[in-house]
């Protein structure tokens, strides 16, 4: 997605990335690079979270979707590098391969965690995070995902429990000290609320329809829904009502029970393997915002001027997670997986036309940890389940998926414990360069936002 204009001289040919940085005509992108780095301070952060999108998922939706030379969105940014992802065991080692809960905690408090854990030590503390440090320094904040609003990626940054399945007030049996009765925060749904987070927009609202139960905490008796709008939340439902929805009031938006559906299918990967064939597409509900509209529908909340002393946009902390990429690669479904992937993109696309207006806004696009597809020759014999998918440029690539034996549709395919790919743009964004851990990008956007 790059624009091209001749310069005047009608001799130098200069190609401008979609950030606006100029490039020479040899390739010499050294100028380009220089004026990329700000050591500056940033008014917004948008952090974008593709749930398990390593380089071989970023590489089979790009392929897919717009060829092998073609780029997505999240191709386009000026500075990436490499981060690691592992987690702690409870001894203090190194688990190579983590999943979301430590993972959003890691760059959500700048601490490694034990798996399973939400923005809490191996040792039970809770540790403070990006969000809640920005909170306190008066910006706004949001949250936006396409899983359920309580799943571990999305929980981090806004509550604290020892265990990810305690996401509703009916769920705390793994969580008996972060009950409110034992005098702790209550469930993830309750904290989300509790927390006053501006925007929280995705699925998961059978969490917020439960009951909270008697003993537990003021609002017992009520649903965590009825908690919300006592704490002066609006509730929106549908498309058209996220789309209605104004500033001025705290917005919850819960668009389906569980993880918002998708978008694409067809193709489930077997052994042999399915295809060759074409994914199918447009299967989302109209009545479902996408990852996108969400995405938008928040930038637009969170950085609306509203009248009155200090009020006027201070700036703004926005996670956005597409949360299924990882959840159909588990399932081993090459086109949902794509699907998901170019739906993340387009929340990428939306950021950067916000920050293209917004030069003051550090974006980071990256991942949780790494998962299980590869791309192999399609002539191969993978020992797992594969399909061979026609992409869009009229050629065929295999897919396969091998990290658990036995029936994908029944058995869940496994996290892998390489690094992935980070990319940044605006103030702070050159610290993504290099090899760094996860941990670090807590620190990054600490920086940028100046909290601590
Ligand atoms: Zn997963």
């Amino acid at each position: 997605m790059r624009s091209r204009l001749v310069a005047l001289t009608g001799v130098t040919l200069i190609v401008l990335l979609a950030v606006g940085v100029a490039i020479a005509a040899n390739g010499d992108r050294s100028n380009a690079l220089q004026k990329a780095i700000d050591g500056g301070r940033a008014k917004n952060v948008i952090l974008l979270i593709g749930d398990g999108m390593g380089d071989s998922e970023i590489t089979i939706a790009r392929n897919y979707a717009v060829g092998a030379a073609g780029h997505l969105a999240m191709d386009d940014f000026p500075l990436t590098g490499q981060m690691t992802t592992y987690s702690v065991l409870p001894d203090g080692k190194p688990d190579y391969d983590p999943e979301s809960a430590s993972t959003a905690s890691a760059w959500s408090t700048g601490h490694k965690t034990v798996d399973g854990r939400i923005s809490t030590s191996p040792s039970d503390q809770d540790l403070a995070t990006i969000l809640e440090l920005a909170k306190q320094d008066g910006f706004r904040t949001g949250n936006v995902t396409t899983a359920e609003l309580t799943d571990a990626t999305p929980a981090a940054p806004m509550s604290h429990v020892v265990a990810r399945g305690c996401q509703g007030p009916q769920d705390m049996s793994a969580c008996p000290q972060d009950k409110k009765s034992a005098g702790g925060p209550g469930s993830i749904s309750e904290q989300a609320v509790q927390h006053g987070v501006d925007v929280l927009l995705g699925g998961g609202k059978a969490r917020f329809d439960q009951v909270i139960p008697a003993g537990e905490g003021p609002y017992a008796g009520q649903t965590v829904i009825q908690q919300a709008q006592a704490l002066g939340y609006k509730l929106v439902t549908d498309k058209a009502g996220l789309l209605a929805a104004q500033p001025g009031t705290k917005l919850l938006g819960l668009f389906t029970p569980i993880n918002m559906s998708l978008d694409w299918g067809g193709l489930a990967a077997t052994n042999p393997p399915s295809g060759p064939g074409r994914c199918q597409t447009g299967l989302q509900s109209a009545n479902e915002p996408t990852l996108a509209d969400m995405t938008s529908k928040a930038l637009g909340l969170l950085d609306a001027k509203i009248s009155g002393p200090g009020k006027d946009q201070p700036g703004f902390f926005l996670q956005v997670e597409g949360a299924s990429i990882d959840k159909r690669d588990h399932a081993a479904q090459p086109c949902e997986q794509i699907g998901e992937t170019v739906d993340f993109d387009a929340a990428v696309r939306v950021a950067l036309d916000f920050a293209k207006k917004n030069k003051d806004t550090l974006v980071i696009v990256t991942a949780d940890h790494a998962h299980t597809s590869q791309i192999v020759e399609v002539n191969a014999t993978p020992a797992g389940a594969s399909s061979i998918l026609e992409t869009n440029e009229g050629a065929q690539m295999m897919v396969t998926y091998g990290t658990a034996a036995g029936d994908p549709r029944v058995v869940s395919q496994q996290h892998t414990g390489t690094q992935l790919r980070v990319a940044a743009q605006g103030p702070q964004a050159g610290n993504v360069v290099g090899l760094i851990d996860q941990t670090e990008l807590f620190q990054i956007m600490a920086r940028a936002l100046g909290v601590n």
